[in-house]
């Protein structure tokens, strides 16, 4: 068969909470040409604690990896086109491993992790009366979801750790850095770095200086030779060299260029180079950045500010203000994997469509506490307003609901912090495909909500920042290039009045799931 002819092609790593996937894009149109993921598990040893396997991380992104390049041969696409990788990955979670092995030294503590949560309160009786300068300096408030925490009690606790430190054998990453360091040979001269956006949410990265910042490290108790170097979200950091997975091998000498905490590779792949620019991005959690240019804003109103991307060493920061909420799509899998109600994340469409309506009933997911706006690490899950008359398919009705009602949350605490009001919300994550969840966005939000057709904007984003990245060149991150995108719309369908009832009675809910524990 003839061989499809095409422009230089970028792969992407998207390594999320849920699920990792590989996928390939033409860096002349941006299409998707072929991709593959595989779920991931999550281990939930005590209450509170989540931590998944570093190992089954790594060997999900070879499977994903030799998944698609076989397809991409089936399709007859040479893979030797492929000029340039670029990883994204779920921010945060912490990884320690040692050098000298490669062998992890403990299960990795993702973000949505609990256990740090005396750690946190220690931490901040050590923080001077009104001197925040940890929020200062790395635009976070001290909380259990930032890496440094974790970090700290993996210090205190795990043995191998203390010892792997003790004989300068251990590294410290989040998922890119073990990733990077694994795909660029690891025991054989794998490359310890991260970039700029990751280390914006360890709670040790300085976001004006753009470094390490000694005094957090000290606070922290730190020791600053186990962190990765520091790099822009688009250079060449090394190349591909996997010894022991031979058809991934395929991709042997391609350099790994473009690196992205996923929020900000969904920014960049979203096209929002503006200030003003703003995304929502609803997979586990659910995360709204806005551009605010070269400006660290800082907020008034319970929202992160953070570094949302840097795409080239000589090219300028560019900062964002971000509203987290660490529950979306984990409540729709939950529903499935504790309580049953659902076979898969996609029949919850089915429930809440037989009932179109919550009946009275609220769901508020605040099984991590809540993150933005309120920070509240005291609340816990609720469900209430029951009746006798309350099924399955309302509790479906009422998760979905949640979703919205958490971005109408910090969408308010955006329009507050940016002074001018969003005028229609970008969307995109494994979440937005449910189109009952989009139709309710809108009538929540009371403004348009407006999602590309090509879902896969993380991955795309590092894919851009991979093929743009100096020494590879292949992808121009001139807006116009992506003017052929279609969207999809969807427009406010009930009446403004009876949104406004709905919010405030979901308040109401909120307030009731705080102070469960103390
Ligand atoms: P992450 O990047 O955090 O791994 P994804 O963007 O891949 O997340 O989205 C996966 C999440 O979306 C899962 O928590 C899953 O339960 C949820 N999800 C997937 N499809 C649907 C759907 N049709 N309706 C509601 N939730 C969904």
């Amino acid at each position: 068969a003839k061989k499809a002819v095409l422009g230089p092609l970028v792969g992407a790593v998207d390594q999320g909470t849920s699920s990792t996937r590989f996928l390939v894009f033409n860096s002349k149109t941006a299409e998707l040409l072929s991709h593959h993921q595989v779920e991931i598990k999550q281990e939930f040893p005590r209450e509170g604690w989540v931590e998944q396997d570093p190992k089954e991380i790594l060997q999900s992104v070879y499977e994903c990896i030799e998944k698609t390049c076989e397809k991409l041969g089936q399709l007859n696409i040479d893979i030797s086109n492929i000029k340039a990788i670029g990883v994204s990955n779920q921010r945060e979670t912490t990884v320690v491993w040692d050098k000298l092995t490669g062998e992890p030294l403990y299960n990795a503590v993702v973000w949505l992790d609990l256990r740090t949560q005396s750690t946190v309160e220690n931490l901040s009786k050590r923080i001077p009366g009104n001197n925040n300068f940890v929020k200062s300096k790395t635009g976070l408030p001290l909380s259990t979801y930032f890496s440094a925490v974790k970090l700290r009690w993996l210090l205190d606790n795990v043995r191998k750790v203390q010892k792997a430190v003790e004989e300068n054998r251990a590294l410290f990453g989040t998922i890119d850095s073990w990733l990077i360091w694994s795909l660029t040979g690891g025991v054989n001269g794998g490359v310890h770095c991260t970039d700029v956006t990751n280390a914006s949410r360890t709670m040790l990265f300085n976001i004006h200086s753009l470094e390490w910042d000694k005094e957090l490290c000290e606070f922290f108790g730190i020791p600053m030779e186990i962190l990765p170097n520091v790099r822009s979200s688009s250079e060449i950091y090394g190349l591909m060299k996997i010894s022991h997975s031979l058809k991934a091998g395929a991709l042997e000498g391609v350099p790994i260029s473009g690196c992205l905490g996923d929020q900000s590779a969904a920014l960049v792949g979203q096209m929002c180079f503006q200030d003003g620019q703003a995304k929502n991005t609803y997979g586990t959690g659910c995360f709204l950045l806005c551009n605010t240019g070269h400006k660290c804003v800082f907020s008034e109103h319970g929202l992160l500010t953070t570094v949302a991307y840097k795409l080239g060493r000589d090219k300028p920061v560019y900062y964002a203000l971000e509203g987290s909420v660490a529950i979306a799509g984990a409540v729709i899998r939950w529903l499935r994997d504790n309580l049953g109600i659902i076979k898969s994340s996609e029949e919850i469409e089915k429930l809440a469509k037989e009932v179109g309506t919550s009946y009275g009933c609220y769901f508020v997911p605040a099984f991590s506490g809540l993150y933005a706006p309120y920070w509240e690490p005291s609340a816990r899950g609720i469900i209430c307003g029951l009746t006798q008359f309350t099924n399955k398919c309302h509790i479906a009705f009422a998760a979905l609901e949640a979703v919205c009602f958490q971005t109408r949350e910090i969408l308010d605490a955006m329009n507050r912090d940016c002074g001018i009001p969003l005028s229609h919300l970008q969307v995109d994550g494994g979440m937005t495909s449910n189109k009952i969840l989009m139709q309710l966005q809108a009538d929540i939000l009371y403004i348009p909500v407006v999602k590309p057709s090509m879902p896969e904007t993380t991955a795309l984003g590092a894919a851009m920042a991979a093929g743009a990245a100096e020494g590879v060149g292949v992808w121009s991150l001139e807006p116009e290039d992506l003017s052929a995108v279609t969207m999809e719309r969807f427009e406010p369908q009930i009446n403004a009045e009876e949104s406004e009832i709905r919010y405030s009675t979901w308040k109401k809910a909120v307030m009731k799931s705080m102070g469960w524990v103390t």
